[in-house]
């Protein structure tokens, strides 16, 4: 298993060095595991002065599977476009051709109380989002900001969807229903928008291949509201690019922390990157203070749907639930009555554990 770890930015580099002490762990049990390190992000800018430097991607496009923590900073935000750590981030999805983007939202019993929903709202919340990565208004030509015939400046973007875009990720959605409930919600905004009617056509379309996989359709302003209001009733959630990125996050909250949530981008082939949900939480850098999980249950999203490890992934997931259940809470998760610890002490539970 060849792995290019790219820590990134930010809290980065300590959540992905706990991640690399439960592959230390697998790897002194007798897993194969090769890993190399690689910079992204602001990390690249710093040291090739590009958020996306050739060795990282020469790296990437030569091992099995990426691990990556998070990019950006404060200090790149000034940057021209180009040169931003964020850059960085779109251009190795794209590079990689990582169009599907695999967000659970799945509440650890021992974390009801940690969401701000009611327990009887979220306990056994188990949700996977499908967002579409690589397409929509977020890579559309044209976009910029121009300057009317009027003399008044505006900013524009495209949003499109080719048929083959849409396809292939409902495949993956499809596909995904079948090894859970078989329920799909595919989300779109049909009422409005030209791109989504052609989006819901070819879901439908595809559907027919999957005749055991009941599939329905909602509105994304529906979609957000019920997240919150009864998510429960959502399997598979699939949804494009935009809307994707904006409900994973809400998504997220319903687990009490983002840091509590992995993520996996795959290629056609199940080639991934693998990184958490939440970004590189300049505000906390540094303190010792990240949640290492999100990272560490990404890690075993690895082991689970690029190198087929079944048994390897479900060993990471139970030990994160059994610190879990021993009491160990970062900030982020904490609640009274629990154990408080830093980044390293977690990950060092989760390495116990295993
Ligand atoms: P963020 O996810 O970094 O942080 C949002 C909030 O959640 C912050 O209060 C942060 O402290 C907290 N948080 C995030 N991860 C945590 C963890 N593991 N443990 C405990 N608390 C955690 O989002 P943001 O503040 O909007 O963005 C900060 C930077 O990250 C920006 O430069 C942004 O562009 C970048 N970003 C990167 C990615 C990525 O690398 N995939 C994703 C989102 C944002």
């Amino acid at each position: 298993m060849k792995i290019a770890v790219l820590p990134g930015d930010g809290i980065g580099t300590e959540i992905v060095a706990q991640a690399m002490k439960v592959l230390e762990a697998l790897r002194s049990d007798g897993v194969k595991i090769e890993t190399e390190h690689g910079y992204i992000g602001g990390a690249g800018y710093d040291h090739a002065g590009d958020p996306y430097p050739e060795a990282t991607a020469k790296l990437a496009q030569e091992a099995d599977a990426v691990l990556l923590g998070a990019v950006g900073g404060y200090q790149y935000d000034t940057l021209p476009r180009a040169m931003r750590p964020e850059q960085g981030l779109l251009r190795i999805r794209k590079g990689l051709e990582l169009f599907a983007n695999l967000r659970p939202a799945l509440l650890y019993p021992e974390l009801a109380s940690a969401s701000t929903l009611k327990p009887e709202v979220v306990a056994g919340l188990d949700i996977m989002i499908l967002r579409e990565l690589t397409g929509d208004i977020y890579f559309g030509q044209p976009r910029g900001i121009r300057t009317l015939d009027n003399g008044e400046r505006q900013g524009f973007d495209t949003m499109h969807y080719s048929e083959s875009e849409i396809r292939r990720v409902a495949h993956v959605g499809f596909q995904i229903a079948m090894k859970r409930n078989k329920k799909m919600c595919s989300v779109d905004k049909a009422n409005v928008l030209d791109t989504s009617m052609f989006w819901r056509e070819i879901v439908t379309e595809v559907a027919k291949e999957y005749p055991q996989v009941e599939l329905s359709h909602m509105y994304v302003d529906n979609a957000a509201m019920q997240l919150v209001r009864a998510p429960k009733q959502f399997d598979v959630i699939l949804t494009g690019n935009i809307f994707g990125d904006i409900l994973s996050d809400e998504a997220s909250m319903l687990t009490g922390s983002i840091g509590m949530l992995p993520s996996a981008s795959l290629d056609k082939n199940n080639k991934g990157m693998y990184e958490p949900s939440h970004g590189s939480a300049p505000d906390i850098a540094g303190k010792d203070i990240a949640n290492p999980l999100a990272t560490i249950l990404s890690a075993a999203m690895m082991l689970r749907y690029t190198f087929n490890d079944e048994t390897n992934a479900a060993r990471i997931e139970n030990a994160v639930k059994k610190a879990l259940a021993q009491g160990y809470r970062t900030g982020d998760i904490y609640t009274e009555g629990t154990t408080k610890v830093g980044c390293n002490a977690m990950g060092d539970a989760v390495v116990a554990a295993l």
